[in-house]
């Protein structure tokens, strides 16, 4: 018998809403114009695409020209490090930009910076991170100098969901007239996205975590911070990105992120409550385990883990043997299994990152999948730490 898919992988992806597939479909075969040509169906796409962009602006409380539309999240993040960097390097002629960054970034944030250290010989600065992975705002006044040019702090976290205090962060960086970018990426769908409160200059997102299509995401630039293009050719997007505009992406983008601001409220504590009954029961079926990331200042939807004497790979294939979608911040690299980074840099131990689940509910999810979850995993670790040499048993 098929078993019944429950899907606990929100923050790797979410299924498009439909609601957002019929906003999309007629911008694929009716509207289907290029929207820098001058006739009616370029002019068509353009008032799709400015439409788009006054839906995010209203949701960012930003005007719609500091709205710009990439073409995913990583790409977001690449445009705010390097365009920010470059430009204070060439235009501002600092000879050795620095940059500070946590050590628990996506690798859309940190691969980035690591390339303008190794290649193009600027300086990064990775702030420490607690247990939980909240980064300190004292530590950030510390470690800003005069020729910082930009501070990048994911919102929150794609692992173990920890919220970061953007807002204290960002002030401290305006305070010494330093940009201040954050990763939002996870946080699209669930929290306050109003740049003003959080005090950025530059915001990352990306439509497929929050029900909308892939290939599609935002950068907000604050009006003012200097930043170079790092996609050349037409004058698209006021010159910040080249390339003719996905105009369905783009709209299915803004139906996205206007859908998630529905009932916000109230579908994160419902799924706050699924995540808690989650984290209760698992910690307290399974022995030698530990929730990962901050207890209460986290995302709705996470409850990740560590588990003793297991490997996060097997954990995942024989979930997977019962239907049930997960993810480890192991990440395979070449032969070898890589611990995360994340959690290495909250200090958990390299032996015991090994065995991390990430499960991250979604509208979807209800009280049976977590029934389900709690379940099958406790016999699954047990089945995995049986076969282990180092379990005690
Ligand atoms: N930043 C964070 C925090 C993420 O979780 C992700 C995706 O997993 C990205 C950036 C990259 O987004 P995209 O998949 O749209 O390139």
């Amino acid at each position: 018998m098929e078993k019944r898919t429950i899907y606990l992988d929100h923050a790797a992806t979410t299924a498009v809403d439909p609601r957002v597939v019929e906003a999309m479909l007629p911008y694929f075969t009716d509207y289907y114009g290029n929207p820098s040509s001058v006739h009616h169906k370029g002019r068509e796409a353009q008032q799709a695409l400015e439409d788009a962009r006054s839906t995010v602006a209203d949701i960012l409380g930003c005007k719609p020209r500091e709205v710009i539309f990439v073409s995913c999240g990583t790409e977001s993040d690449n445009l705010a490090i390097r365009g920010v960097a470059f430009a204070a390097h060439y235009r501002r002629h600092v000879e050795r930009p620095h940059i500070i960054i946590s050590p628990i970034e996506h690798h859309a944030v940190s691969r980035t910076c690591e390339q303008l250290e190794k290649v193009f010989g600027y300086e990064v600065t990775y702030l420490p991170v607690d247990e939980y992975g909240l980064v300190d705002p004292a530590d950030l006044e510390r470690a800003i100098q005069p020729h910082t040019v930009l501070v990048s702090i994911t919102y929150a976290n794609n692992e173990v969901g920890t919220i970061e205090p953007i807002a204290e962060l960002a002030a401290v960086a305006q305070a010494h007239d330093v940009p201040f970018h954050t990763d939002a990426v996870q946080a699209g769908g669930s929290l306050d996205l109003n740049v003003d409160r959080l005090g950025v200059d530059l915001l990352s997102l990306s439509a497929h975590k929050f029900y909308g299509p892939k290939g599609v995401g935002v950068l907000y630039q604050r009006r003012g911070t200097s930043m170079l293009p790092m996609q050349t050719g037409g004058a698209h997007e006021r010159n910040r990105r080249a390339g003719t505009e996905n105009v369905p992406g783009i709209v299915g983008l803004a139906r996205a992120l206007e859908l998630t601001q529905e009932g916000q409220a109230e579908e994160n504590a419902r799924l706050i409550r699924l995540r808690d009954k989650l984290i209760a029961g698992v910690l307290e079926r399974i022995p030698y385990s530990r929730l990962t990331g901050h207890p209460i200042q986290r995302l709705p939807n996470n409850a990740s883990f560590v588990f003793e004497f297991v490997e996060g790979e097997g954990i995942l294939l024989l979930l997977d043997s019962e239907g049930i979608c997960g993810s480890s911040g192991s990440a395979c690299a070449s032969a070898e299994i890589e611990p995360s980074h994340v959690l290495t840099a909250m200090g958990v131990p390299v032996e015991v990152a090994h065995g991390s689940l990430r499960l991250t509910l979604g509208r979807e999810n209800t009280d049976a999948d977590v029934d389900r979850v709690l379940e099958v995993l406790p016999p699954i670790i047990q089945r995995l730490r049986d076969m282990s040499p180092l379990y005690p048993a």
